[in-house]
Order: structure tokens, then C-alpha cells, then sequence
């Protein structure tokens, strides 16, 4: 699959093992998005150390966006914000979201098909089986469940990702996004599963979706019946603007859709910001402890999960990190997911300062530095595979996530 590097740098790596010092500096900011993952690199001791004990025919990455901008035939809709001169933060956000899909460079029109390719070279140069599971992403909805087109940051239809799955099934899954105050909701929750859907995408506060809500519960009865796992973001969320309703991200509002029987995922771990204490008049507390209170429940144990996507980045407490280490009583209901293409994006997560936290040994630093430029999905994997608190690891079970989704390989 031909490739277009956003920068033809291949002298970023050479063979014969050693790493080399390259613009080390500019390679912190930006992704050269190299193309073709050299032999010396896929063969180095430390990756292959990390695929040791892992089945890859059983290793599923549970959080990959589809992404693009609708420049093709996707349907993808972004808000004009995400792209205004007036915006500059959304707009500066879109264009580090591109580098890290190693889309920048792409011609007006080519985006979201250069998006599509690279993301296949990628999966590509993974051992055989391992899978991808692509997100949708459904528009916000008013109370009344019409959709708000003008308030959506970011629409990524279910046709667009089901299509693209259905096309690349030896190496692609795909959850559907479906806004459960929609009049169809459970009917379209039917036919994503008849479509082979494995799984639904939420993201409460942009999506305007309170999970609290009575009016979810059709959908939670529907999801619970048809087995579908809900994956949806709790805590704070700083990759998109939408409804603004930060109250909705609050793990606790969870509660509903674990008590209808539906098997929960809360995105990220809810790693990221504070939500109100409902339990204790209010309090402020941070997300992840009330995901923790959730998790830590005798009645939720089989119900729900956490996925470790974007649980490296540097705006995440390094603390966390550790208790996820550390924590092996959780192990079980830890599923990866390495939320591309935000690992291709240098600003994002910084090997050295894990390192320097004694989470990963410094001999992993260039040579994760390196495989980022060429892979961001090597890049997540090696790295999560090789960090630890003192003796505690992640198992490779936390890897191999595919019979959670996929029901008929769980036997
Ligand atoms: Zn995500």
C-alpha cells in the first residue's frame, strides 16, 4: 500500500540497531509520519519483548477513531470551528490531530482518504489478526432527540465505518454510535448489530446524552438483550467541544445502564478532571475515584470495564497510572485501546518524563521515539507493554481483547 510520508525522512531510523539523534528536538512537536516500519525496528529486541505472550490473533485495539474532515464521500461532518481562523485553539487541535494521522500534507479533497490509507498500511505491518475496532461518532441530539447538526463537533456516520469494516474483515471491527433519544434508537441499535456492529460509541457531553436519564432505558434493555457493550466517555473530555455538559461525563450517572445489565466501558478510565461526589452531597472529586467507587462493586464486577486509551498522555496524573499498574484485582476488566490517531501526536505523550517517573526503563525511550515516527499503534502497544510500577505489569490478557467483543471467540 503506497504511502505518502508527510516528510520522506528515512534517515530518522537506521538499520543495525542503534537510534539516531535526528532533529530530536523537532521530532517533539511533530510526527515525520514515516512510512514503510523498517525490518531493524519491527525485529528490536524491545518490541519483540513485547509481543512475547500475546496472542495477536486475540489482540483487538478497542479505540481507533475513523476520522477525516469530509473532504471525500465519507459524510463526515466537523464543525466549521474546528477550522476557523476565529477558533484558534479547535483549529490548533485539528492540526495536530492531522499530523498524528499523517494526513497534513494531503491535498484538498484527499484527506480523509489519505486517513483511511495510512491507517491500513499501519494495521497492516501488525502480525496477522490483530484487529482494529473503528468508532462511529452520531450527532448531538436536543431533549427531544432531533439532532443538532450545528452543535455536532464532529460526525462520524455508522454507514462510513461500517462500510470500511465490512471491506477489510481480517482486520477491522467496528462499533456504531447511535444518540438513544433518537425516535429509532433501538431500532437502529437492531440493525447495527445485524450489520455487525461489536459494539456503541458515546460521548455523553458533546453528544448531549445524560446516561442518567429514564428515557435511556429502552436502549440500555436493547443493548443488554443484544449482548452490545456500551463504550462512552466519562471525566473531563478535551479532544471535542459539543454540548457542554460536563455533568453528563460523571461516572456515577452510569449506574443506570450497569443496573439494566448492559456490560459498561468507560473510556480512558475517566482519567481526566472532577465530577461531583452524588453519593456525598456533591463534592467535587476526581472522575477517576468514582469510576474506582464503581469498579470496586461487587454487583458491577462483569459489568463493568475501563480502556486504556489515552491513559499515557501528560495531562493524565501519573498516580493513576500507577494504580492501574498496581491495582491486579482490576486486571480483568482492563481492555487496551490506544485512541489513534492521538498517540501519533509527540505532544501528547512523552516517553521520557515516564521514565524519568520510573515507569518505563530508559532504554525504551528512543527507541519508542523512533517507532512513533513510522507506527503510533506499535508505538501505544510497545509502550503499554513495557511499563511498570516496581514488579507490576499489564498482562497480556489487558491486550488480547477481541472476546469481549467478539462473543464467539469467547468460548
Ligand atoms: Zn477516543
Amino acid at each position: 500500500m503506497g504511502m505518502t510520508a508527510d516528510r520522506n525522512g528515512s534517515s530518522s531510523a537506521q538499520p543495525g540497531g542503534t537510534i539516531p539523534l535526528r532533529s530530536v528536538v523537532w521530532d517533539r512537536f511533530w510526527n515525520p509520519c514515516l512510512s514503510g516500519l523498517p525490518t531493524w525496528l519491527a525485529n528490536h529486541p524491545l518490541v519483540q519483548a513485547a509481543w512475547e505472550g500475546v496472542d495477536p490473533h486475540h489482540c483487538w485495539d478497542m479505540h481507533v477513531h475513523l476520522g477525516g474532515i469530509g473532504d471525500g464521500e465519507s459524510g463526515i461532518r466537523i464543525a466549521p470551528a474546528m477550522q476557523s481562523l476565529w477558533h484558534p485553539w479547535p483549529r490548533l487541535q485539528m492540526v495536530f490531530y492531522k499530523n498524528g494521522a499523517g494526513v497534513s500534507t494531503a491535498p484538498p479533497g484527499q484527506v480523509d482518504a489519505r486517513y483511511v490509507e495510512r491507517l491500513l498500511a499501519l494495521v497492516n505491518e501488525l502480525p496477522d489478526g490483530f484487529k482494529l475496532l473503528l468508532l462511529a461518532m452520531d450527532q448531538a441530539h436536543d431533549h427531544h432527540g432531533s439532532p443538532l447538526p450545528e452543535r455536532t463537533a464532529c460526525h462520524i456516520p455508522n454507514g462510513y465505518v461500517r462500510q470500511l469494516a465490512q471491506s477489510f474483515p481480517q482486520r477491522l471491527a467496528w462499533a456504531a454510535s447511535i444518540h438513544p433519544y433518537r425516535a429509532d434508537a433501538c431500532a437502529a441499535l437492531e440493525e447495527a448489530r445485524a450489520e455487525g456492529a461489536v459494539a456503541i460509541k458515546w460521548l455523553p457531553p458533546a453528544m448531549g446524552i445524560d446516561p442518567a436519564d429514564a428515557r435511556c432505558l429502552p436502549f440500555y434493555r436493547t443493548l443488554a438483550r443484544l449482548d452490545l457493550p456500551l463504550l462512552t466517555h466519562a471525566g473531563a473530555e478535551q479532544a471535542l467541544h459539543g454540548t457542554r455538559q460536563p455533568r453528563w461525563g460523571n461516572p456515577l450517572r452510569l449506574r443506570l445502564a450497569l443496573e439494566s445489565g448492559v456490560r459498561v466501558i468507560v473510556a480512558h478510565c475517566a482519567s481526566l478532571g472532577k465530577d461531583e461526589d452524588l453519593d456525598h452531597g456533591g463534592q467535587p472529586v476526581t472522575s477517576f475515584q468514582l469510576f474506582a467507587r464503581l469498579l470496586d462493586h461487587p454487583d458491577y464486577h462483569g459489568r463493568l470495564y475501563g480502556d486504556l486509551s489515552a491513559i499515557t498522555q501528560r495531562n493524565r496524573r501519573l498516580e493513576l497510572l500507577r494504580t492501574l499498574l498496581e491495582r491486579t484485582d482490576w486486571h480483568d476488566r482492563l481492555l487496551n485501546g490506544s485512541d489513534y490517531p492521538l498517540p501519533g501526536i509527540p505532544l501528547l505523550i512523552d516517553p521520557a518524563s515516564l521514565a524519568r517517573a520510573g515507569l518505563l526503563d530508559d532504554d525504551c525511550v528512543p527507541l519508542l521515539r523512533a517507532l512513533r515516527g513510522y507506527h503510533p499503534l506499535l508505538f501505544d502497544f510497545v509502550l503499554k507493554r513495557h511499563l511498570r510500577f516496581g514488579s507490576y505489569r499489564w498482562p497480556a490478557r489487558i491486550f488480547e481483547t477481541r472476546s469481549f467483543f467478539d462473543r464467539s471467540a469467547a468460548a
